[in-house]
């Protein structure tokens, strides 16, 4: 496969340290052996998450240096506003410090309405897919996270255009099953991060709308990645080769009522999100009311000026389609590597990672000692690779029962910061992973020797099993 140039030249660089496998094995050992508590001095090439990492242009930095810092009421507030208004059509912002701050002061909001207004008593979100903090907001608000991804999603060696789309019918029946009064929100998670960086279809966010909107039930646009949705879309769906990635990304967010988002992710800055509100003043004015004890006043929510203009300006550069053809590319020249050395990945790649199944390469190493864990371990030690586990691991235990949750995949993630790390790299680090390939058989699995109970895979500590 071709590799395409980056659409970029390097002005600043950082170095980065080779450390020996002996030097990678003791620190795994202080962190726990989990790559989550390593220092990041210790890892050579960071693909532990595509959140935050990426690079800034020179346009971003420029804007930093335009930063109105007032407490209320800067000019940058209005600046990332007129981007919203751009690109989704949403009349009401608050900024808040990155995409869990956003379901914090919003889901609450959510159960409200659903109780006042719907007269709902069980509160019950259903997803595509809950990224990990959203089931945790849910949950810790005392709501049920319930997903109801495509089949076609589990199914990693065969290729489907849109493994991130919801079932609709395993909709349909979940809404009738807990009645639609009692569903706080649909969440339209794009891309699909749990299921590798996979694009819903606009063609099913559009139904997914029509049954909300038939059940009188909000959608939430979960927004990390809508350009990689967008730029998918592009390419694969009929009717849309030649829109616009900007007009395919407005007509994605009519098929929602609001949206949370990491702007850590496609809109290119370190830290920052948003909560955005079409029309519904009432519901925005509660949304607002939370936002100023726990985010900060509402024309900052957590973010200073200048990073309120780096933001506006990433939204604009996060839709270019040179940018998107490069960035998406490099993660699918990874993906066909991996595939010709013989490594299982979720086929096809995602927008921001490569999805290794660990399940697969590691058949010997049950579900519930985290093969994905083992293999992210491993990567570390040999090639200084850091890489994160999605599987039962990050799933967690139901918080009612106690029970592990059944995760219908264990994999590995490979994810690609943006504008970061160059094509050689993805050469290197394809290598490291072809060759780890032959010690996979030697791998042991991991036992707890710590668990915290909510969102334990940041901070669980681990030993071999013997
Ligand atoms: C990252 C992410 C979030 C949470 O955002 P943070 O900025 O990490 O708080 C929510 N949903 C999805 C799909 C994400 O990828």
């Amino acid at each position: 496969m071709k590799r395409l140039p980056e659409p970029f030249r390097i002005k600043m660089v950082e170095r980065i340290k080779m450390t020996t496998p002996e030097h990678r094995a003791q620190a795994l050992e202080t962190a726990g052996l989990n790559p989550f508590l390593l220092k990041s001095e210790d890892v050579y090439i960071d693909l532990l998450t595509d959140s935050g990492t990426g690079a800034m242009s020179d346009n971003q930095w420029a804007g930093m240096m335009m930063g109105d810092e007032a407490y209320a009421g800067s000019r940058n507030y209005y600046n990332l506003c007129d981007a919203v208004k751009h690109f989704f059509g949403y009349e009401l912002t608050v900024p808040t410090h990155q995409g869990r701050g956003a379901e914090q002061i919003l889901f609450p909001c959510l159960i409200e309405r659903m109780r006042q207004v719907r007269g709902g008593t069980n509160p019950v979100f259903i997803s595509n897919y809950h990224f990990d903090t959203t089931a945790g907001h849910v949950e810790m608000n005392g709501g049920k996270a319930i997903n109801v991804l495509t089949e076609k999603a589990f199914d990693t060696d065969t290729y489907d255009d849109w493994k991130g789309n919801f079932d609709l019918d395993t909709l349909r029946e979940t809404i009738a099953q807990h009645g639609a009064h009692n569903i706080a929100a649909i969440i339209t998670t794009i891309t699909c991060n749990s299921s590798g960086g996979q694009p819903v279809s606009m063609a099913n966010m559009r139904e997914v709308y029509q049954i909300a909107k038939e059940a009188d039930i909000p959608v939430v646009i979960d927004s990390a990645r809508y350009c990689e949705n967008a730029w998918f879309i592009k390419q694969r769906e009929t009717g849309y080769e030649n829109h616009s990635i900007t007009d395919i990304i407005r007509e994605m967010y009519t098929y929602g009522d609001m949206l949370t988002m990491s702007a850590k992710k496609d809109p290119l800055v370190n830290i920052g999100g948003l909560c955005c509100v079409r029309d519904h003043e009432e519901l925005f004015q509660a949304v607002q009311t939370r936002c100023v004890p726990m985010e900060g006043f509402i024309t900052y929510g957590g973010m200073a000026g200048r990073d309120m203009e780096a933001l506006a300006r990433g939204l604009h550069e996060g839709a270019e389609e040179d940018y998107l053809n490069y960035r998406i590319r490099q993660v699918e020249y990874l993906g066909e590597r991996l595939r010709e050395g013989g490594i299982p990945i979720q086929y096809p790649t995602g927008g921001h990672a490569v999805f290794v199944d660990a399940g697969k390469m590691l058949p010997h190493i049950p579900a519930e000692q985290f093969p994905g864990h083992v293999l992210a371990n491993a990567l570390y030690v040999e090639a200084g690779i850091r890489a994160v586990e999605i599987g039962s691991l990050l799933l967690g235990r139901d918080p009612l029962t106690g029970d592990q949750k059944p995760s219908p995949m264990e994999l590995m993630r490979l994810t690609i910061p943006r504008r970061v790390y160059t094509n050689d790299h993805m050469d290197y680090i394809a290598d490291a992973l072809i060759e780890l390939k032959e010690k996979a058989a030697s791998l042991k699995g991991l036992d707890f020797t710590y668990e915290p109970t909510v969102l334990r895979h940041f901070t669980a500590k681990f030993r071999e099993k013997t």
